[in-house]
């Protein structure tokens, strides 16, 4: 017997269960491509050809690939069925709430204690203080396996009973960084189109990311509070600011696509008489509309 199971040996399983056996756990690994193996077994696990084979080793498996038809599509036979009941199930493949929640629903069926998480980091980044990793399921198998999880990320965090909320908030923090990527290259974008070396830009990140954090909390406070009519600087005065960035990539032949899209937002809040709001009052775009 193992202490614990991975399942996927990509990037981020391989990161998972390596961390587990430098903890100086005994970890049993499969993948598909048997071949990825290989490295960690020379580090120390224990390769198991068969999946349930792999499950059965230990007390708890762990489960990184893909997506969950991937997961599902290793899971839902019945030699893996059989070698999960009575054990526990951890899925940190990314994927949707109702995803999440039906695999949890799959497993309380099969008599399978389960977690479901999400983590927020780089595969270089597990068990260390910067890798976040967020749950949702069965108390119980958080309070159980929570050593294991501590050992990939010290910031472990238990979010309640719901297996779909890990994921909800895995799309959210997502979110924050797509906006995020794309503000970037904007900006670069910007530099470039006036001749400016991208690395001014580089000087001044850390001002621009440091006024933000604060104001991400500012607005969701806002619209948590629905507080969306108090400002202190307009939607309309922001929108005012995406027309300056239009003016200045025209005629430069790069692409102004992303404030163009942002502008059209804007400009149906103004419509919808929202122009004086906080810009946290952008939510009601996003809310569903009444017919
Ligand atoms: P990856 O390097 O592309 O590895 C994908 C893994 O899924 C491989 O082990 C692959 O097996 C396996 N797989 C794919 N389809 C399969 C199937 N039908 N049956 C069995 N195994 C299958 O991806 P990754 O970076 O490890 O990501 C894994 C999960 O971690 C994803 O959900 C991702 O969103 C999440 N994640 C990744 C990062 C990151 O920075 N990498 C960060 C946060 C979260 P083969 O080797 O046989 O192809």
């Amino acid at each position: 017997m193992t202490d614990v199971t991975v399942l996927g040996l990509g990037d981020m399983g391989a990161a998972l269960a390596r961390c587990l056996v430098e903890s100086g756990r005994a970890v049993t690994v499969w993948n598909r491509t048997a071949a990825r193996a290989e490295p960690l077994v020379a580090e120390g696990a224990v390769h198991a050809l068969d999946v349930s084979d792999a499950i059965a080793a230990s007390p708890v498996t762990i489960v990184c690939v893909s997506d969950y038809d991937a997961t599902r599509a290793q899971l839902e036979t019945s030699a893996a069925e059989e070698a999960l009941a009575g054990r526990t199930l951890i899925q940190l493949t990314s994927g949707s709430p109702v995803q999440a929640r039906a695999l949890h629903q799959w497993a309380r069926a099969r008599n399978v204690a389960y977690l479901d998480g999400c983590i927020i980091a780089f595969p270089s980044q597990i068990g260390s203080e910067a890798a976040l990793l967020l749950l949702g399921g069965d108390r119980e198998v958080y309070e159980s396996s929570e050593s294991i999880l501590r050992t990939l990320s010290p910031r472990a965090d238990y979010l309640g009973d719901d297996a779909g909320r890990a994921s909800a908030l895995d799309g959210a923090i997502l979110s924050i960084g797509f906006g995020t990527i794309l503000g970037i290259v904007n900006g670069a974008a910007l530099c470039e189109a006036a001749d400016l070396p991208v690395e001014n830009l580089s000087r001044y990140t850390d001002h621009a990311l440091g006024t933000f954090a604060p104001f991400a909390k500012f607005l969701l406070a806002k619209i948590v509070n629905g507080d969306l009519e108090q400002t202190e600087a307009a939607l309309q005065t922001w929108a005012a600011g995406l027309d300056h960035i239009i003016e200045s990539l025209g005629g430069t032949g790069y692409s102004d696509e992303f404030p163009r899209f942002t502008r059209d937002l804007f400009r149906r809040a103004e419509q919808r008489g929202l122009g004086g709001h906080d810009v946290a009052a952008l939510i009601e775009l996003l809310r569903p509309q009444q017919s």
